[in-house]
C-alpha cells in the first residue's frame, strides 16, 4: 500500500534528531558497558525502527559499518557518515560532519557544550 511520505520525513528528521544529539552527549571515555549500551542501542533501533523499508536498509548499513563506540567523537563521527549514506542513497545533499556540534545542541544544560576534544 501507499506510504505517507510526509510523515514517514517527519519521522525520519525526529530520529535523527535524538540519534545525533544522543552521541554528542556519548562519554568521551565511555566505559565497556557504556559502549555495548550504545553497540545495543544502535542495534535494537534498527530492528524497531518503525518504517520497514527504512529498518532494513538501516540493519545493512550497521553491518557494513558497525558503531563506533569508542569515543564520543568516533560515535558522533560514524553516525554522521552513516546519515550520510542514507542520504546519498536519497539523493539529499551531504552534511559536512565539521558542523555537528554547532547543529546539536541538547539543551540539557547539566554540562558544557563543545566538550568533545
Ligand atoms: P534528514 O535526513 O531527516 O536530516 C535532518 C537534519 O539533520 C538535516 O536538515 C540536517 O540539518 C541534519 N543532517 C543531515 N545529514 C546529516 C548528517 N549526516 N549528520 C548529522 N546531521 C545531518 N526515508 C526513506 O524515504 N527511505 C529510507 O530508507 C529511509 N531510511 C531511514 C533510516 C533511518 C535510520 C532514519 C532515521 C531515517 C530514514 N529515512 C528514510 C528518513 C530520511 O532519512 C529523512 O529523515 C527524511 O527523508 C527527511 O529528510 P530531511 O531532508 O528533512 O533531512
Amino acid at each position: 500500500k501507499l506510504g505517507n511520505a510526509t510523515a514517514k520525513a517527519e519521522l525520519g528528521r525526529a530520529s535523527w534528531k535524538l540519534l545525533h544529539t544522543m552521541t554528542l552527549r556519548f562519554p568521551e571515555e565511555p566505559t565497556q558497558d557504556e559502549r555495548d549500551a550504545l553497540n545495543n542501542y544502535f542495534h535494537l533501533f534498527s530492528r524497531l525502527y518503525p518504517c520497514g523499508e527504512c529498518a532494513a536498509e538501516f540493519q545493512q548499513l550497521l553491518k557494513k559499518y558497525p558503531p563506533q563506540t569508542s569515543t564520543r567523537r568516533a560515535a558522533a563521527t560514524w553516525l554522521c557518515f552513516v546519515h550520510n549514506q542514507v542520504n546519498e542513497r536519497l539523493k539529499k545533499p551531504e552534511f559536512d560532519c565539521a558542523n555537528l556540534d554547532a547543529t546539536y545542541d541538547c539543551g540539557c544544560g547539566d554540562e558544557p557544550l563543545n566538550s568533545t576534544t
